[in-house]
């Protein structure tokens, strides 16, 4: 029988296909928490016992007969692998944007492994459903072989990312990139960053800052920290205190930043950057005449 144009490959219309991609994606997370984690969190300098107690967290896989039941019983299992693969993401968008071994790092990676079991309830459940009994024996060696499958690629994730000479760029100049709060409440017509980030201001204390900065310096050693605020001067008592915080602990750093705007300019804002130790800035005028500016409405 001829296929319809609209109709998928043979591949996606084949049951067994979707169970060895389920299953994959079923011993994926498994590879990154016993493969990538324990390695990463090595090389970040942690303790071998923290690293220990850390596998603990794994136990979600085991006791995951203790929710299972809940979760066949409201069914919708496609619902439960997506909800739990979107969560699953988050969270690891989460951990790799959190510097540090902090209380979050326990949270987020007990949340992960926890989503995870969850997922693999509903793979399972929707796998039973999916397959007619005489395609279980056939299933259950594809779902064994491609869980395998998924574990290994986390491994194999590891073996790429030390391809990356990270060294390398330390070597050569390394900056560490820096943001101390996020958005920015001017008007400028023609820019994103109040759309990306909001107009309304959070900044960071100063001091979180500079010990972000100290971290930095001691396990990387910069060459340059750059502040990548989109202004870094706004507001101008802001920009001040992480300057004096970082006079006052005394560091010896070499600073940039991409954005200061004229508006909030002031001699003391100067002084203080240079004494904390910014050797240059960005600055973009955009433009030189007044009609211009005042239609991109820049530093109205
Ligand atoms: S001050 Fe800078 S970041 Fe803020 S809206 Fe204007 S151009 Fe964008």
């Amino acid at each position: 029988m001829q296929r319809a144009a609209s109709d998928p490959p043979q591949l996606l219309r084949s049951k067994f296909f979707w169970v060895a991609l389920l299953y994959f994606s079923e011993g994926f997370p498994l590879g990154v928490f016993y493969e990538l984690f324990p390695v990463y969190f090595r090389q970040q300098g942690v303790e071998l016992k923290d690293i220990g107690l850390i596998s603990l967290l794994g136990l979600a896989w085991t006791v995951k007969f203790l929710w299972a039941p809940a979760i066949d019983h409201y069914r919708h299992h496609r619902l439960w692998m997506a909800a739990m693969d979107v969560a699953m993401a988050a969270v690891l968008i989460g951990f790799a944007a959190t510097q540090g071994f902090g209380p979050f790092v326990w949270v987020a990676i007990g949340a992960f492994t926890a989503l995870s079991a969850t997922n693999d309830i509903a793979i399972d459940g929707y796998t039973i459903e999916l397959l007619d009994r005489r395609e279980l024996g056939l299933a259950n060696g594809i779902r064994i072989g491609f869980y395998r499958v998924g574990m290994l690629a986390a491994g194999l994730v590891l073996v790429l990312s030390d391809w990356i000479d990270w060294p390398a760029y330390e070597r050569h100049g390394g900056t560490w990139a820096i943001q101390t709060k996020r958005g920015c409440p001017m008007p400028c017509s023609y820019c994103t960053y109040p759309v990306i980030e909001g107009r309304r201001l959070r900044c960071r204390p100063a001091s979180e800052v500079v010990d972000e900065i100290e971290e930095a310096v001691r396990r990387l050693a910069p060459r340059t920290i750059d502040v990548i605020d989109s202004t870094f001067n706004v507001p101008l008592d802001h920009a001040l205190g992480i300057c004096r915080e970082i006079v006052r602990r005394r560091l010896r750093l070499s600073l940039t930043t991409m954005g200061v705007n004229p508006l909030q300019v002031t001699p003391e804002l100067f002084e203080w950057m240079e004494r904390a130790g910014f050797n240059s800035m960005m600055i973009t005028p955009e433009a030189a005449s007044p009609a211009m500016l005042e239609s991109l409405r820049r530093g109205a």
